[in-house]
């Protein structure tokens, strides 16, 4: 699939949540998809802010499920050596924006070990599950994703 690498400038103006000191990613998601060209199949925001969701402390990221808009943080990827571009760095960063584009084509968390749709809520998780997907979200990939479809889908 073409990909192509944006720099816009623009930043999402009520995404700053300043009780918690983090970034609201459905915000962020919702300020994607309005401001996405119609000729843009899926958007990735790759960005260094720390997200959350209200329920959770801190999200790696969030997409629509089935929809265009996703976003991913680098923030809690870094491998304790700085902001780096170390191989497990990068890995983990794949991992994600893999997951997050995932849910924007459909798919849903998946149970098989060390597909990257498995759910991750800690680094131990990302670090433990592949980059690719599994054979039944490959195949559920190709059929366009589930029937059932929630509005959003995270972390
Ligand atoms: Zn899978
Ligand atoms: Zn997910």
């Amino acid at each position: 699939m073409p990909a192509r690498l944006l720099h816009g400038r623009d930043r999402p103006a009520d995404a700053f949540d300043p009780r918690r000191g983090q970034h609201s990613s459905t915000r962020i998601l919702g300020w994607l998809a309005a401001a996405c060209p119609p000729r843009i199949g899926k958007l990735l925001a790759v960005t260094d802010v720390d997200l959350f969701i209200p329920i959770l402390t801190f999200v790696y990221g969030e997409a629509q499920l089935g929809g265009r808009a996703a976003v991913v943080s680098t923030a809690r990827l870094q491998d304790g050596r700085g902001p780096t571009r170390s191989p497990l760095f990068l890995s983990r960063l794949l991992k994600e924006a893999v997951h997050e584009l995932g849910h924007t084509f459909s798919l849903l968390h998946c149970g098989q070990e060390g597909c990257v749709m498995s759910r991750s809520v800690n680094l131990t998780e990302v670090d433990a599950k592949g980059e690719t997907l599994c054979d039944d979200c490959r195949a559920c990939l190709k059929q366009g994703g589930p029937e059932k479809a929630e509005e959003h889908e995270r972390p």
